[in-house]
């Protein structure tokens, strides 16, 4: 063993005696199984063995949160013979490669070794070539694009260096820029680098209102319409995030829903179903889209016809097929919190959720045609397209059938007929 390197088991046995032994290994929160297919997108401390046995970075557990063990990897992990032997190997001149400077510029001021920089530049290397096979076969087969040369196939040294700092620091149950720079945020402490501290890491930015009378995320349309108060975005927890599976996200800039180039994450009302997806664009632009497609499909699933009743050369018929297919619309055309939430907006779709049987007859019983009670509005609808509307008979007969032991109710077959002849003036949220 070369004199300048680690022994880690025995610096391990040397501290333990040292060390307070009580404090518990680290446990993941949400990770589980180190089989699981997350772990190869991690962070690790350089080792040349791959497999189960390799160590987490864990930038961002406070070091009272490690066994002692951990914390002498912390320490001294960067120095053993395997991470300077990698370190030694490491090539700055290939594609997805830091220059040697970049290393040593990143490595001193996230105050880590150097080989703890280049091990995990390896790491994230071949992750941009798993990345960029995605992206290639998402365009052959989702996109149905041919192929075209991209015009930067790879990130310089410079961009590497960026990735490089958030990759080091979405640690194993967290995301949180302690070292960020950029958009106007300043590092957490000059004396912390990579490694959190003692403290318990803290939100530091929030997304603030934007303010503008027409912005939708400040103003979310037909609020006082909904039966609950619920925004589109909470500004109050926008700090911090905690997805389904347990993972926690920080903002770790200042924003406001006019901020473009953006990282966002939406859950669905009913808590079981997340969404992340970035956009050059706002937060408002991409929630209006959002909006679009999630209502045209809700609505499609409830009336059985498509919303835009376009020509054959419909342009936004490849983006909505392309819509229909995407996992976070199907969620929300079958989760029934989303449709409450959509319901709450959109009351005139009522008639189109069936009742069980016992309650329509009910209804009918109680609801039995009068001349003198009757809506003069529904029955001058009735009376126009009854006879002479092919187009509302033919909507209606799209209209799935409720499932069995289900029914609508007189009262919803005339608003469904009310509303398909005002279909064409109607608008949804
Ligand atoms: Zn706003
Ligand atoms: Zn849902």
């Amino acid at each position: 063993m070369d004199f300048n390197t680690i022994d880690l088991t025995r610096a391990e046995q040397a501290t333990s005696l040292l060390i307070n032994n009580e404090q518990q290994e680290y446990q993941s929160r949400t990770l589980l199984d180190k089989n699981n297919g997350r772990y190869a997108y991690l962070p690790i401390f350089p080792t040349e063995y791959v497999g189960p046995n390799e160590c987490l970075v864990l930038a961002n557990v406070p070091v009272n949160r490690l066994a002692p063990h951990q914390i002498n990897r912390r320490q001294y992990g960067a120095y053993t013979f395997d991470a300077l032997m990698l370190m030694n190997k490491y090539n700055y001149s290939d594609e997805f490669s830091l220059s040697e400077q970049d290393a040593n510029e990143l490595a001193s001021r996230l105050q880590v070794g150097k080989s703890i920089i280049t091990f995990n530049a390896q790491q994230l290397r071949s992750i941009c070539h798993t990345l960029l096979v995605f992206h290639e076969s998402f365009r052959r087969y989702v996109l149905c694009k041919s192929d075209v040369a991209l015009k930067e196939p790879t990130l310089n040294s410079k961009q590497m260096a960026i990735a490089l700092e958030f990759y080091l620091q979405i640690d194993v149950d967290l995301f949180y820029m302690k070292t960020c720079s950029f958009r106007g945020a300043e590092p957490r402490s000059k004396i912390e680098g990579l490694f959190c501290g003692r403290d318990e890491l803290q939100a530091r930015y929030t997304l603030t209102p934007c303010g503008n009378l027409f912005c939708l995320c400040c103003h979310p349309l037909n609020s006082h319409k909904k039966t609950q108060k619920w925004s589109v975005v909470d500004f109050n927890s926008s700090s911090m995030h905690r997805f389904v599976n347990g993972y926690t996200t920080y903002l770790n800039c200042p924003a406001t829903c006019t901020t473009s180039n953006i990282i966002y994450a939406m859950t669905c009302p009913c808590g079981h179903y997340d969404y992340i997806d970035s956009t050059a664009k706002t937060l408002a632009d991409v929630m209006a889209h959002h909006r679009e497609h999630g209502n045209r499909i809700i609505h499609e699933k409830l009336t059985g016809s498509p919303l835009f009743r376009g020509s054959q050369i419909d342009p936004d018929e490849r983006e909505n097929e392309m819509a229909n297919q995407m996992r976070l619309y199907q969620h929300s055309a079958r989760c029934a919190g989303a449709l409450r939430s959509f319901l709450d907006c959109n009351p005139m779709y009522w008639c189109f959720i069936p009742l069980p049987w016992d309650e329509a007859v009910t209804e009918n019983a109680a609801n039995r045609p009068k001349p003198s009670t009757t809506d003069p509005n529904l029955d001058a609808v009735i009376a126009t397209t009854a006879v002479d509307n092919r187009r509302v008979a033919n909507y209606l007969d799209n209209v799935l059938l409720p499932p069995t032991s289900y029914t609508f109710s007189f009262r919803q077959l005339k608003q469904q007929r009310l509303f398909f002849d005002r279909f064409a003036t109607s608008s949804i949220h």
